[in-house]
């Protein structure tokens, strides 16, 4: 059986200089929490994100002033960004024309069908990609009456509807969010809308909250998609530092084998024979080599004795002693050096697979 996951086979668009969907690596994104008229302090989150592996940043234009402030983001950044509209169909166009990668609406609150065709033409006349947004909160009254609720059926109604709507006008150019803050709901409403539709899909659990539950229930609503091949771009939705976001949901594609350009770091969970503490260690091995963009996995182990063999998978990695510290290298020990010195002889370890690596 094979250990890599099918990715459905949805429609490739383009954001920019970027492709979501189709054969196009899945893509991480984020969202701006600054005030966007706030030009320094959104400016900077944007590079923080982009620093951190963020491939698509949003940022909400919800008045004239900041659409104001969104065009020098779109001059200011290679990597596609998105705007963010609710309610007013004109600042949607008014940001197409400010150079977004893509809107994002929700048909529900943008006013109507003859609005939508008013973003969607202009998206067609600038290049520029729609995201079609369905949220359980902005279900149309129809659906909600016809379902009473906002289920996995009603959410995929209202996304099948919409896209057809779109795919009539002969604009392909989009994607599709489905979005339930329940992950039961939220994955059904995939799986029956997925059947039906090419659309690329960006996924995400909506308002997934704060801190450790907030990490592990996007990583359980998204990951559970990903794994049925289900999604071609990611939001992890945190409240908190967006840089957060980008981190998770980089870790959820790494450890599906679905983002290969970074580093994976593991560490044992420690035990009796521990001689050093590991979590300190990792955390240095995290902050040294954690925003690398190198396919390797680094292990950081609690003894000279299990560590090299129990991470035998990782590409290389420390085992700490009491003075000395073991590097390895593919599961053989390479090197034993003073513990002040493990994590430049590392270094060395990680440079010399990048070199073997780009020499094939
Ligand atoms: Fe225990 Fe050593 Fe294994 Fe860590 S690597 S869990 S310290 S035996």
């Amino acid at each position: 059986m094979s250990e890599s996951i099918s990715r459905r086979t949805s429609r490739k668009i383009r954001l920019k200089n970027l492709f979501v969907g189709g054969d196009a690596p899945i893509t991480v994104q984020s969202m701006t929490n600054t005030d966007t008229k706030d030009v320094k302090a959104t400016h900077e989150q944007i590079k923080r994100l982009v620093d951190a592996g963020c491939d698509i940043v949003r940022v909400s234009v919800p008045d004239e002033e900041s659409l104001k402030a969104f065009a020098v983001y779109t001059s200011s950044f290679d990597i596609p960004i998105v705007a963010d509209i609710h309610f007013n169909h004109k600042l949607a166009i008014e940001s197409i024309k400010a150079g977004a990668a893509c809107v994002r609406v929700n048909p529900g609150n943008i006013g109507g069908k003859e609005r939508l065709t008013e973003v969607v033409r202009a998206a067609s006349d600038f290049g520029c990609a729609v995201r079609i947004g369905v949220n359980a909160g902005s279900l149309e009254k129809k659906i909600l009456t016809k379902y009473g609720k906002p289920t996995p059926e009603a959410l995929a109604e209202s996304a099948l509807y919409w896209s057809k709507f779109l795919e009539d006008m002969g604009f392909l150019n989009f994607k599709v969010s489905i979005k339930s803050s329940n992950v039961i709901v939220n994955y059904k409403a995939h799986m029956i809308f997925a059947e039906k539709s090419k659309a690329p899909i960006h996924l995400g659990i909506t308002e997934a909250g704060i801190g450790l539950y907030g990490v592990v229930k996007s990583s359980v609503g998204i990951g559970a998609l990903l794994m049925t091949g289900i999604g071609d771009t990611i939001r992890v939705s945190l409240t908190g530092d967006p840089v957060r976001e980008v981190e998770v949901g980089n870790y959820i594609l790494r450890c599906l084998g679905l983002r290969r350009d970074t580093v994976e770091i593991i560490s044992c969970p420690t035990c009796a024979r521990r001689k050093i503490d590991v979590e300190v260690l990792a955390k240095k091995v995290e902050r040294k080599f954690g925003n690398l963009h190198i396919p390797i996995k680094i292990a950081v182990m609690g003894c000279e004795v299990n560590g090299p063999g129990e991470a035998k998978e990782a590409d290389c990695g420390i085992a700490g002693g009491k003075d000395f510290s073991l590097i390895f290298k593919k599961g053989n020990v390479v090197k034993k050096v003073p513990n002040h010195e493990a994590l430049g002889a590392l270094e060395e370890v990680i440079n010399e697979l990048k070199e073997e690596r780009d020499a094939g």
